[in-house]
């Protein structure tokens, strides 16, 4: 179902204020987890007046330790539609569970499954009968085919929203958190017909490389662009390291812009 051979015309996949693919595309920003009313509400503000069109924030955080902050649960998503209320960006936000996608559902426009949860099959089918519009990550260590098969899940669920997040892969290299694969754009776009979005923060794990890897991603002909942005990423829960401030993300837009323009 995902074949470009199927249905050669690129999908355009709108949800909220969010438009992406056949030459539209979205930028999607925000904290990498809600933290706060005052840190949402801020950021989704200060995201928007940069350009960007859906704001992201993790309620539900797949963290790698048990122990490190594991997000606001429903109070998180209560305080995303907060910040949708009041921006009208549309909420991109994660579900790690099949038995939370519709309590998800109930506040998100786009449902985000994450690198860890791209083989979580059950997960994929109980997204594939939601009606949001759903933002599949690449697994680290997933091949192209192996992610195309994910989509292809949700696909056959009855959910045809489906984007594809390229959020870069393990390899031998450690200096940066993960290898983003810029070529994993122009080839999803020969194979398939489905939106690509970039993610260049968890792509290199250091926030001065995230104006690079946007503007080449922009480049390479991505469809969208995710970027975690943070009022002050020192302070952030989660993901600090690889996040943005508000000047450094008006910046980011402001080169991808260029870039755009130079197309
Ligand atoms: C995130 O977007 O904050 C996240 C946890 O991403 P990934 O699933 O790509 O690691
Ligand atoms: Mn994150």
């Amino acid at each position: 179902l995902a074949s470009s051979e199927l249905k050669p015309e690129p999908s355009v996949i709108t949800a909220g204020s969010l438009t992406v693919g056949g030459g539209h595309v979205g930028v999607i920003a925000g904290p990498c987890s809600v933290e706060s009313e005052d840190q949402i509400v801020a950021t989704a503000f200060a995201v928007k007046k940069s350009g960007a069109s859906a704001l992201r924030g993790g309620a539900f955080k797949p963290r790698t330790s048990p122990y490190s902050f594991q997000g606001m649960k429903e109070e998180g998503l209560k305080l995303l539609a907060t910040a949708r209320d009041q921006t009208d960006l549309a909420v991109v936000t994660e579900v790690v569970s099949p038995d939370d996608v519709e309590l998800v559902s109930k506040y998100a426009d786009v449902l985000q499954i994450g690198a860890r949860n791209m083989q979580n099959y059950r997960l994929l089918e109980a997204a594939g009968k939601s009606p949001c519009a759903v933002l599949l990550k690449r697994g680290p260590s997933a091949t192209i085919d192996e992610w195309l098969l994910a989509a292809e899940y949700i696909l056959d669920a009855g959910n045809p929203n489906v984007m594809l997040c390229e959020r870069g892969i393990r390899t031998f290299e450690s200096h940066t958190r993960f290898t983003l694969p810029l070529a994993s754009a122009p080839y999803v776009q020969e194979r398939t017909h489905l939106p690509i979005v970039m993610d260049p923060s968890h792509g290199t794990g250091h926030a001065s490389l995230v104006p690079a890897m946007s503007r080449a991603s922009i480049a390479a002909g991505a469809d969208g662009l995710i970027i975690e942005v943070h009022p002050n990423p020192d302070k952030a829960l989660s993901d600090g390291y690889q996040s943005l401030n508000f000047d450094q993300f008006a910046e980011t837009m402001a080169g991808c812009q260029k870039i755009a323009a130079a197309m």
